[in-house]
């Protein structure tokens, strides 16, 4: 493994190194990108992020091959940045809630926002990108603003969107966590399309989304609203032969 470019990095960027490179490794192996398709960013501090190098196929990524990027353009590292360094630090900017950015070209996401389309209410699921649809944006030129801009609108009140005859983009608080919504929407695509093939599915009405999102807030924590289900005594009844 080549060494870090900076030995003195902190632990958070050098741990981070590893995850990423773990993560794109992931999303390709996991069939949700191919070749040097796609990237990932992750905020390092108010103005810098580490951004996956571009034209580099993540089997051949090393940790030292990823680039810290100023939110101006300035970069430093062995590789020059993705070309779409624009897109990470505009959402980055934007979007406080975000730690992570990926972008990637999945099969049935692309597929249907190569049709211009997003993902409407078909499944409740579709909630997890934080909404009650996940948007397609217009078609722009890869690495341009104009393409930023546009994912930018596309994700307002949304973790994730697609990108017209190109791909998507998720933001999460870790790589982990925007790989498994990566995960999920592509499944919701496949499955949306899959459907479609089969007919005209129906849509969720706007109020149904609304209760699926609040219980979203709490989902797999002690939080869920459930007044049927309550936790047994921590001893188990002794039984009658005892
Ligand atoms: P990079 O290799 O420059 O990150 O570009 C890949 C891509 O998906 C462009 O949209
Ligand atoms: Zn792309």
């Amino acid at each position: 493994m080549k060494p870090l470019s900076d030995p003195w990095a902190a632990p958070f960027e050098t741990d981070m190194r590893l995850r990423m490179v773990a993560a794109c490794r992931a999303m390709n192996a996991g069939g949700l990108n191919h070749g040097t398709s796609g990237n990932l960013s992750v905020r390092l501090d108010q103005d810098h992020c580490l951004i996956t190098p571009s034209g580099v196929a993540y089997d051949a990524m090393e940790p030292a091959d990823i680039a810290i990027l100023a939110q101006d353009g300035r970069w430093r590292g062995p590789l020059r940045p993705s070309s779409e360094w624009r897109f990470h630090a505009d959402i980055l900017r934007a979007r406080p809630d975000a730690g992570a950015i990926l972008h990637t070209h999945s099969r049935h996401a692309t597929a249907l926002a190569c049709l211009g389309e997003g993902i409407p209410a078909f499944h409740y699921m579709v909630a997890v990108a934080g909404g009650s649809s996940i948007r397609c944006a217009p078609y722009a030129r890869f690495g341009t603003k104009a393409l930023s801009d546009l994912a930018l609108e596309a994700l307002d009140g949304r973790r994730a969107c697609l990108l017209a005859h190109h791909g998507m983009i998720m933001l999460a608080a870790t790589p982990e966590k925007a790989l498994v919504l990566a995960r999920e929407v592509e499944e919701l695509a496949a499955t949306y399309l899959l459907a479609r093939s089969a007919g005209s599915p129906n849509t969720l009405d706007d109020a149904e989304m609304a209760g699926v999102l609040g219980l979203f807030a709490s989902y797999g924590t002690p939080d869920f609203p459930d007044d049927e289900l309550s936790r047994m005594d921590e001893r188990l009844p002794e039984t009658a032969a005892s």
